[in-house]
């Protein structure tokens, strides 16, 4: 029975006030006055470039395909350490995802591996930043520039974080945002698109109205709208806005208590690493993260699955993460890897994820920490020895 659910999406307690101010607008399509009040908010908070509401992370990511004028047999360099719509988003344009291996530290994509992957048909470089730690973008960005690339960061768990001090998602000619139930402030479903290359941004609002001109009928630009580009629905409907304007109104609160989580847990793993049981998550300098994740790398895939195990008749869940992009059956059809992407593979195997969500009490970290502990100084002791030195 678990106790402690990995995730427990929190509620600021005025979702309801504005989606009730929803219904009365009487507007609950797209593009309605919670979307521009989110778009303003988030514009503001970020310092990006334009933004756009979309139905999801995912739909920002097909968008940011489109913009990039993703064609058949385009090569786009990312990491295999991801979630399946990273690469999606361009496979539906034809586009081929190139798998580059992850940093050891912080699981984002190896800068130092990115220039051995490129060739005459890379157009674009996806980083995403995992867990909201940023990517080196320093080096990404020279690569791009020196190669004539686009990037486009998969900021979907960035929320808020910054790198150098500016805010992630303000860093490539676009970048998207999620809003899913699982991340720091959420919809349910829903995203955004961040523009930052100013010429993509009429373009953009084209594609978001299904290929018509309907964003610049709605401010008087053209007297009627019509189809003049590829586009789909990638909208938000307004009263999914009108909700997440309450979490947005909040996102330096819920980001705060979840930083205060993330604390404790490192703090209280400190001496399970210097012991050499469990690699805690590295945060290089240039980086202030947002408290997304926190989890931890073992041995093995063994001592990992046994640590779930023993998480669980504790009364806590934890869970895994990605499984590598480049070995699943749609990746390997789809893309191709440079190389064997071993930190990937370990990644995959050793990695676990612990409860992290506003409201997690002391108490219920505490009951974390300790099976975690127990597991190490007693369980896995007899089974296995410690990996890292000390
Ligand atoms: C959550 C996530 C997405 C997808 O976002 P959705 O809103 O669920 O479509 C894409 N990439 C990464 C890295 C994510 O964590």
């Amino acid at each position: 029975m678990t106790r402690i659910p990995f995730n427990r999406p929190y509620v600021t307690g005025k979702e309801f006030a504005y989606i009730e101010e929803a219904i009365a607008n009487l507007r609950l399509s797209g593009a309605g006055p919670f979307t521009r009040r989110c778009q303003q908010r988030l514009q503001d908070l970020l310092g990006c470039g334009g933004v756009l509401l979309t139905h999801s992370g995912t739909g920002a990511l097909e968008m940011a395909a489109l913009l990039a004028d993703i064609q058949l047999g385009d090569e786009i360099i990312m990491p295999s350490f991801t979630f399946v719509s990273t690469a999606n988003a361009f496979v539906l344009r034809g586009g081929v995802p190139v798998f580059v291996d992850v940093r050891p530290d912080t699981l984002n994509l190896d800068e130092n591996q990115i220039e051995a992957a490129i060739t005459s048909r890379t157009r674009a470089i996806a980083p995403v930043h995992y867990a909201g730690v940023a990517c080196e973008m320093r080096v990404i960005l020279e690569i791009a520039d020196k190669h004539g690339l686009y990037v486009i960061e998969d900021a979907a768990q960035g929320l808020l974080s910054r790198y150098r001090e500016r805010a992630l998602g303000s860093f490539g000619a676009c970048a998207a945002l999620s809003f899913h139930e699982t991340k720091n402030v959420m919809s349910g479903e829903g995203g955004a698109l961040l523009v930052n290359e100013p010429a993509w941004l009429e373009r953009a609002e084209i594609l978001w109205e299904k290929g018509t001109d309907r964003t610049k009928f709605s401010r008087g630009q053209v007297d009627k709208y019509t189809w003049v580009d590829i586009g789909s629905s990638f909208l938000m409907s307004d009263l999914a806005a009108a909700f997440l304007y309450a979490q947005i109104e909040q996102a330096e609160v819920i980001t705060a208590a979840r930083l205060a989580i993330w604390a404790r847990y490192h703090t209280a793993f400190e001496p399970l690493e210097a012991e050499g049981w469990v690699r805690r998550p590295r945060v290089p300098p240039d980086c202030d993260h947002n408290g997304h994740i926190y989890y931890l790398l073992v041995a093995n895939l063994a001592t990992r699955d046994a640590l779930i195990e023993a998480l669980k008749a504790a009364g806590s869940q934890a869970v895994f993460h990605y499984v590598p992009l480049h070995t699943s059956p749609a990746g390997c059809r789809f893309g191709r890897a440079v190389g064997d992407l071993p930190e990937t593979i370990h990644a995959s195997e050793c990695l676990l994820r612990l409860p992290l969500w506003v409201g997690l009490s002391k108490r219920e970290i505490n009951t974390v920490t300790e099976a975690v502990k127990h597991f190490f100084h007693t369980d896995a002791r007899k089974k296995c020895s410690p990996s890292w030195p000390a």
